[in-house]
């Protein structure tokens, strides 16, 4: 590739706070069109907005994570254009006083090298309402109908911006995980792509040479993670493929057609000044103080990069089970708690990978959902070291621990999963299989070494699995 390419994104957030930005109303999701408005978030004239503390708290939160400055003041500005699902005409948005600016996250480029993707700017807004497309249920031979629900209006969005310091589509979707999963352990957004709580867009531009930017498209509409990468895939082939005709690219916005596999021009870009920025007369600016930063700085909990290098240097794992583990916060809060009462790190991270996590991936649930704590699951594993459960009987006890919650002794009990480990028992078995079946002893005797297993495995089928599979290959030997 003879290009350099240049990718910055823009990435909107919805906050978890429980009411909207500058009025009183919820932020639920899902509830009917429409019914979680007020005069303030519809636009009406003659009413005032308030700031939400709890939305600025998060915004602070975030810019320190991204290790961005705080600034002491900052103000709210409108932003005037015209759609149908914004009521006002304007957004309440932030221009060139946002609440924190110039940070970085990290990503990593493969043989332990990482990189700094710089940070431009994080600041607050207001969300739109949203647009639905479709047929009303009475009338369904009508035309099509647009319909408007300002349930969204009003919700706060933070704007997380990157300078574009962003090479290539892999490094933007790294930037785009390492980038939720911070916002996920900051518990300031659920980061929820198909529910719209996370967007991405995206500009892109090529140059042949470095020290000097190329001319710039947007991309919208990229609905995934996936999305991302592929849009911006595209988007670089399509830019290439002008620039080596010797014509020149065109500064558009344009949006990612996922059926077509292609970007397509959705408009020409407008400038910051189309939008005729000023600040907003009925808010006033916020001064943030130190002592103010100071108490949120305290409540940050161990961002994802620290907590991976420690789960490898206080556990000794592989960088394979800590990046896993530390994928969310609820996982690894999961694997200490649990440590705390089994202490073999390794054995853990084994079950939690294997067995919990594809139990909680086959049954869709979350994590906070399942009913298996981390005592719990230390409980089964304490059985297994003690030999009292066997591997693959632990495997079923964490699955009824999965779904109802009950305790290792009373599943044990009630489903007779004790391992066998009664010689006496076993031998009867045991020898039963071996009158069985003789062409597999002959086989035996005659040096071939599956023989054993295949009457082993007679042992257990009879025993539906419980026979301790050490003693029953002892008892085996000796009789044969
Ligand atoms: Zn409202
Ligand atoms: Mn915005």
């Amino acid at each position: 590739m003879k290009y350099i390419i240049n990718i910055g994104l823009e990435v909107h957030v919805e906050l978890l706070t429980r009411s909207k930005l500058f009025c009183g109303c919820s932020t639920d999701f899902g509830s009917p069109p429409n019914t979680q408005t007020c005069p303030i978030c519809l636009g009406l004239p003659g009413v005032l907005p308030v700031i939400n503390k709890k939305a600025v708290e998060y915004t602070i939160a975030t810019g320190l994570a991204l290790n961005c400055k705080i600034l002491p003041f900052c103000r709210f500005a409108r932003k005037n254009y015209y759609y149908p699902d914004l009521p006002k005409n304007y957004q309440i948005s932030q221009y060139d006083e946002p609440i924190a600016k110039e940070g970085w996250i990290q990503i990593n480029k493969g043989n332990g090298k990482t990189k700094r993707i710089k940070i431009q700017r994080v600041h607050l807004e207001e969300d739109a309402g949203k647009l639905i497309h479709g047929y009303s249920t009475k009338n369904a031979q009508d035309e099509p109908w647009s319909f408007v629900d300002y349930n969204r209006t009003g919700i706060p969005l933070m704007e997380i911006v990157s300078y574009p310091d962003i090479n290539s589509p892999e490094e933007a979707y790294q930037y785009l995980t390492n980038l939720k999963k911070i916002l996920q352990y900051l518990k300031v957004s659920d980061c929820n792509m198909e529910e719209g709580s996370l967007r991405c867009d995206a500009n892109i531009s090529l140059t042949p040479r470095e020290g000097e930017m190329g001319v710039r498209t947007e991309l919208k509409n990229m609905n995934s993670f996936k999305d991302l990468k592929d849009a911006l895939i595209s988007e670089v082939k399509r830019q290439a493929d002008v620039l080596d005709q010797g014509k020149r690219i065109a500064q558009e916005t344009r949006i990612w057609d996922i059926k077509k596999k292609k970007t397509t021009v959705m408009r020409s870009k407008e400038e910051a000044h189309d939008y005729r920025y000023f600040p907003e007369p009925d808010l006033l600016p916020l001064k943030i103080k130190k002592e103010w930063i100071e108490k949120i700085k305290e409540k940050i909990p161990e961002l994802p990069s620290h907590r991976f290098e420690r789960f490898i240097k206080e556990y000794e794992l592989p960088p394979y089970d800590a990046e896993v583990l530390t994928d969310s916060r609820d996982l690894a809060d999961y694997f200490e708690e649990c440590v705390k009462l089994f202490p073999y790190p390794k054995i853990v991270s084994n079950w939690m990978m294997g067995e919990l996590l594809r139990l909680v991936k086959r049954e869709g649930k979350s994590l906070d959902k399942v009913k298996i704590t981390p005592a719990g699951l230390a409980e089964v594993l304490t059985e297994v070291k003690k030999g009292t459960l066997s591997g693959s009987l632990a495997k079923e006890a964490i699955e009824v621990m999965f779904k109802t919650g009950k305790g290792i002794k009373q599943i044990i009990e009630e489903k007779g999963l004790q391992q066998i480990s009664d010689e006496e028992s076993l031998r009867k078995v045991a020898e039963q299989a071996i009158k069985e079946n003789p062409k597999a002893v002959r086989d035996f005797q005659n040096g071939k070494k599956e023989a054993l297993g295949y009457l082993v495995g007679q042992v257990m089928k009879r025993t539906k699995g419980k026979a301790n599979p050490k003693l029953v290959n002892k008892i085996i030997r000796e009789k044969i």
